[in-house]
């Protein structure tokens, strides 16, 4: 127990997102710095490790960009004189968090690339599968890069692009046809914003409005967060142009429905459960999650229970479906920033739970489901199991809204190598032991479909069938040197 705090930090047992989005034009000439602060506040789960703005006036000097970013939390980079300080009717925002690609500041987003036509800002959510390739071909042709992300390397293909285009959303269409795998991006060019989804639709993206202004954003709860109103998602595949002559949509790199592949774990994990994507509510995918875990496994017992946040949806979901009563047992701190002093493993204050505490109230004597919504490499797995024994929990079964992880992500999840997946080479009755729980069941993998409304969706992690073909050489982390 004594180290407890520490391996929590090290052996961080959790999938991280890659990155939000946030980009605004106000068409009255308002200034919209503050509200992409709210709007990247709100988006701040998809992403804890940088941060950055930029924003231009429409009516001023073409290549004039103000922009700002930095390590750490929005609340921690900007302050109330940086954000008085920007200037500009059209911005965009970003919240990082690396998979490809190091984390420091000169890889924080938006990315700001100025050239010929004038400059060009662009915030982005995804990993590509080729863009090591891309890369090497650009650098053969003179490019210089300033970063290691391959947010970069679509920059530069839309600014080449753009020299033999009539219009900057043609040149992202032209970079779309070289760039393969996920991404969701925001495109600032001196008078527009532009919005573009892969054709698969791995990540989010959609299009709210307030009054005068348009937003593009990777979820709904940023445009709720700004009291903007959502308008619609943008289409996998789709192109988005706001510019005051009105919204500009270009579908010609749709594909067919059926090779949409939408990454199942927004749903499961990333996306923050107020918000919408593609027409179906996450807090209502994750309560159908539980009630499937219910139906498919279950366990007789005294209360259900979440892991927090995104296991709590599930496990009202598995109360609903069993009549089990539903109950807290954790308590979380979630102002765990960046710049907090982690406890070293010779301090005493090692033992500290930091983030999370059971409530041992709630779970003495009880026979206890706890719902998580993942199990990565079983380390935290164990550790809360172990937490709610302690505190007195009689018997502690395990259900986990998703189905086991046994390959990787080439698509901007941090999944770790298979060798450390605790499902890898284990079966279920190992991992129960490993984990020390009573039993243990995973959501089935045809559920997924009825949990998103039969949305289709990727599901590689878990069955090693990506929605293209993988890159022959691992990807992931390539550019950390
Ligand atoms: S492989 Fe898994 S984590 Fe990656 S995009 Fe597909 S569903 Fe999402």
């Amino acid at each position: 127990m004594s180290n407890r705090i520490h391996e929590q930090y090290d052996l961080e047992d959790e999938l991280h997102e890659e990155c939000g989005v946030f980009g605004m034009y106000d068409f009255d000439g308002g200034d919209v710095a503050s509200t992409i602060y709210y709007g990247l506040f709100a988006l701040q789960h998809r992403g804890q490790e940088s941060c950055g703005i930029a924003v231009s006036e429409t009516d001023g000097p073409k290549g004039r960009v103000s922009s700002f970013k930095g390590m750490g939390l929005v609340n921690e980079v900007f302050t109330p004189e940086t954000l008085e300080g920007m200037k500009g009717d059209i911005g965009v925002g970003h919240v990082r968090y690396s998979t490809a690609g190091s984390s420091t500041r000169e890889n924080a987003q938006p990315l700001v690339l100025n050239y010929v036509k004038g400059t060009l800002a662009l915030a982005h959510n995804g990993n590509l599968i080729n863009a090591l390739q891309l890369r090497h071909e650009l650098e053969y042709t003179g490019a210089i890069f300033q970063t290691t992300i391959d947010s970069e390397v679509i920059a530069y293909h839309i600014a080449r692009e753009r020299l033999n285009t009539k219009s900057v959303e043609d040149a992202v269409i032209r970079a779309m046809k070289k760039i393969q795998g996920a991404y969701s991006l925001i495109v600032m060019s001196p008078r527009k914003l532009i919005g573009a989804r892969d054709p698969h639709g791995f990540k989010p993206l959609c299009i709210g409005k307030r009054d005068n202004s348009y937003i593009i954003t990777s979820e709904s709860c940023a445009l709720e967060t700004v009291d903007a109103e959502f308008v619609r998602d943008v289409l996998p595949g789709e192109v988005v142009t706001i510019t005051p002559d009105g919204i500009f949509s270009d579908t010609s790199m749709c594909k067919p429905k059926e090779k949409e592949a939408r990454c199942i774990f927004e749903y499961i994990y990333f996306a923050r459960p107020d918000s919408h994507i593609d027409g179906v509510s996450v807090y209502h995918s994750r309560i159908l999650a539980g009630k499937y875990l219910a139906m498919d496994s279950p366990v007789e017992a005294d209360l259900v229970v979440g892991v927090p946040e995104s296991g709590n949806a599930a496990a009202l979901g598995y109360s609903l479906q069993s009549g089990i009563p539903y109950g807290t047992a954790f308590v979380k701190n979630g102002y765990v920033g960046r710049t907090f002093i982690k406890p070293k493993q010779s301090n005493r204050e090692s033992s500290v739970r930091v983030k999370l505490n059971v409530l041992a109230e709630a779970v003495k004597g009880k026979r206890v489901i706890m719902i998580d919504d993942s199990i990565v490499r079983g380390t935290t797995s164990d550790r809360i199991v172990g937490m709610l024994k302690e505190a007195g929990a009689t018997e502690v079964h395990v259900r986990v809204s998703s189905p086991p992880f046994l390959y990787p992500c080439y698509f901007g999840t941090d999944i770790p190598s298979r060798e450390q997946l605790i499902a890898y080479n284990r079966s279920v009755d190992d991992i129960k032991k490993v984990i020390g729980a009573d039993s243990l069941a995973y959501l089935e993998i045809n559920r997924l479909g009825e949990m998103v409304e039969q949305l289709p969706h990727c599901t590689g992690c878990f069955t090693g069938k990506y929605p293209m073909d993988p890159p022959t050489i691992d990807i992931r982390g390539e550019y950390q040197k």
